[in-house]
This record gives C-alpha cells, sequence and structure tokens, in this order.
C-alpha cells in the first residue's frame, strides 16, 4: 500500500480492504484517494469538533518547535481518518509515511520504519487494531520516550539494545477501536477522535466540491438525489457520483434527478443508500432468523460473506438508521428494518 511497505523484509500479507459496496475498482480508489482527497483545512467539511481541536493541538505544538503528540483517528470506513492524517502531516509542514497494521508483521519490519524516520515526521499507520501483541509491545516505549528496545540473540547470551529514534508523531486509524488493548490507547496522548457520519448537507457540499473537481454538471436536485443514497459517508458519495457520471456519459445524458434515479437502480442502490448485500442481511435476518437475536458467526455463514465485512461496514450504517440493533444475544431487526425489508410480520 505505502512506499514503507516495500522496504519491509520478509513476505507481505496481502492487504484487506473492506469494500464499499459494489467495491470500487483499483483505478476508482487512485483516482478518489488523489484528486477528490481534500488538501486543505477548509476543504474538508464538516467533524468540526475534531477539526477545532486539531488546530489548537497543532497550533500549540509548532508554537513549541516539537512535533504534535500522537493521534488516534477511528469510525467506519470512508469518514475521512486518512486524508485527517495527511492534513495533519501538511499543517506541521512534515513528511508522512503511510503504512497499514496489517503489513507490519514482524518486529523488525517495525524496526526498519521507526528507525528511517525522519526528525518531525508523521507515522500514518492504518488499520492499527491489526497490529499484533509483539509488535505493540515494541511500540509502547517508542510512542513514549522515542526509544527503540531491541533483543538481540536467544537464551541466555540475549542482550537489549536501545536505539533513539527522531521525534515522531504517530497517527493511527481504525474501523475497530474496541480490539486495541488499552495500554496502546493510553499512548496516544494527543487524544482520541471518533469521527462521525456525515448530515445530508455535508455530504452535498462534497458532492458539489467533487462534482466541480471532475466536471460534472448536476442539474436541479441530482446532488441531494445522489447524497440521500450516500450512506452519510464521503467515499460512497463521491463513488456514486462517479458511476452516475458514468451513465450520463454512455446515454448520452444531463445528470438530472431522473437520471441519479436510473443509474442507482442500475447499481442495486436504494433509497436510503442499501445495497444489495445491505438488503440481504435484513431479510434473512427477517425471514431465516424470526427477526433475531443471531450471532454474527450465524449471520456471516448465512450470507456467505466475512465476518469482518459485516461488522465494519454493513452493520454500522444499518445500526445508526435504526434498522438492526446489536443486544448480548446477537443482532436484531428493528420495526423500521423489518418495514424496509418488506415484511409486515416476522413470518414466524
Ligand atoms: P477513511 O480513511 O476514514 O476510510 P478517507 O480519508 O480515505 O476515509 O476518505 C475517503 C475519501 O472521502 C477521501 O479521499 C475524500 O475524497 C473523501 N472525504 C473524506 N472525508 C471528507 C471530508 N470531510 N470532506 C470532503 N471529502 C472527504
Amino acid at each position: 500500500m505505502s512506499r514503507i511497505s516495500k522496504t519491509l523484509k520478509g513476505p507481505k500479507k496481502e492487504e484487506k480492504e473492506i469494500p464499499a459496496e459494489p467495491a470500487p475498482t483499483p483505478s476508482d480508489r487512485e483516482f478518489l484517494d488523489t484528486a477528490l482527497r481534500p488538501a486543505a483545512w477548509d476543504e474538508y467539511v464538516g467533524q468540526k469538533n475534531i477539526k477545532e481541536n486539531l488546530l489548537i493541538l497543532l497550533t500549540a505544538a509548532s508554537e513549541r518547535s516539537h512535533p504534535p503528540e500522537h493521534l488516534l483517528f477511528y469510525g467506519p470506513p470512508g469518514l475521512g481518518k486518512t486524508t485527517l492524517a495527511h492534513l495533519v502531516a501538511r499543517q506541521c509542514g512534515a513528511p508522512i509515511k503511510v503504512t497499514s497494521g496489517a503489513v507490519i508483521e514482524k518486529v523488525g519490519d517495525l524496526a526498519s520504519i521507526l528507525t528511517n524516520l525522519s526528525s518531525g515526521e508523521v507515522l500514518f499507520i492504518d488499520e492499527i487494531h491489526r497490529l499484533n501483541k509483539t509488535i505493540e509491545e515494541v511500540l509502547y516505549p517508542a510512542m513514549e520516550s522515542g526509544f527503540l528496545d531491541i533483543v538481540i540473540g536467544k537464551g541466555p547470551s540475549a542482550r537489549t539494545i536501545q536505539l533513539e529514534l527522531p521525534a515522531f508523531t504517530l497517527v493511527g486509524a481504525t474501523t475497530r477501536v474496541a480490539l486495541l488493548s488499552s495500554p496502546l490507547r493510553s499512548r496516544f496522548s494527543g487524544g482520541i477522535f471518533r469521527l462521525e457520519y456525515y448530515s445530508q448537507d455535508e455530504i452535498e457540499e462534497i458532492l458539489r466540491r467533487s462534482a466541480k473537481i471532475l466536471g460534472v454538471k448536476l442539474e436541479g436536485t441530482a446532488v441531494t438525489e445522489i447524497a440521500k443514497r450516500a450512506r452519510s459517508t464521503p467515499r460512497t458519495a463521491n463513488y456514486l457520483l462517479k458511476r452516475t457520471r458514468d451513465y450520463a456519459q454512455v446515454r448520452g445524458r444531463a445528470v438530472s434527478v431522473k437520471l441519479v434515479r436510473e443509474a442507482l437502480l442500475l447499481l442495486g442502490i436504494d433509497e436510503q443508500g442499501l445495497s444489495p448485500a445491505d438488503r440481504k442481511l435484513l431479510s434473512l435476518l427477517a425471514e431465516k432468523f424470526g427477526g433475531g437475536p443471531v450471532g454474527l458467526g450465524t449471520l456471516a455463514a448465512a450470507l456467505s460473506e466475512e465476518e469482518e465485512t459485516i461488522e465494519e461496514f454493513h452493520e454500522p450504517y444499518l445500526m445508526q438508521i435504526g434498522f438492526i440493533a446489536r443486544t448480548p444475544r446477537g443482532r436484531v431487526l428493528t420495526a423500521r428494518g423489518l418495514e424496509h425489508a418488506g415484511r409486515r410480520t416476522l413470518g414466524i
């Protein structure tokens, strides 16, 4: 994924992306992550409280001529965690090294990353919950006191050497904050920030900016129509905009409300922004499991889907809009979810 991961030794684990639904192609991702990614704070819509807090923290650190303390961003995929990390680095006038918890497999991988940092550099570790315990333990002293303790040799002849690291800021991002050990969490002394879903107005603002960059003219209330189906998520909004643009181009038509409806219907995205996979989850809950409660493993098996994909991508939004709920005994369908699944009774 990153410049740094290419320098790591040993077999590289394939990084697993939690796809938007339907999954963006690699060229989509490339384009989204570069051209549409906000490069300045005023282009970064919403998350007002996080932005304000960060700006105070970053300004104070810069006035003290010191890199800011370590930061953690968490929340569902596509809400802008990576973008924030880049903005933090830009604000500090520092380079950023990007890597992922999934590719740091050995202590040597982390040591190579840390010892190659330049002074003041921002180290962004995406999906930081994937770091294993051994790596975490090496990371603690590095975050806390700027030292790297490495054990050389084995058994009675083993000795520890301590390397001093350049001052750096670690920015972690995760979709699964609960999986982070509490010692690791406590090392994010700069703050732990939870990103919220975006309002309809904010998504419309993001879409208008993206449409301008892409050179797409949105007629009438076409922007509202796309925003309604964007799952309150900027990445999804941009994805739907681009698919709508493709549809308009191929049909040789303008992007009107009618065209948006046609284009997104063809993708299987309904008025709530739910994909065929979301709807299948709801109808399975209603029909096969009598509305629940049902355990994640059972649900995943019935859907032929990874547990992780359900937990990280489908569930958060379905819970956000009140279609399903999580109980100690498993997932349950709510009355609203049931209505959406098109059932008046649970069929039991
Ligand atoms: P995450 O790291 O949380 O998965 P990203 O930062 O990669 O999300 O965001 C995905 C895309 O969504 C970005 O490339 C950008 O185009 C868009 N985006 C995210 N947050 C915002 C925002 N607050 N304002 C404008 N665009 C945003």
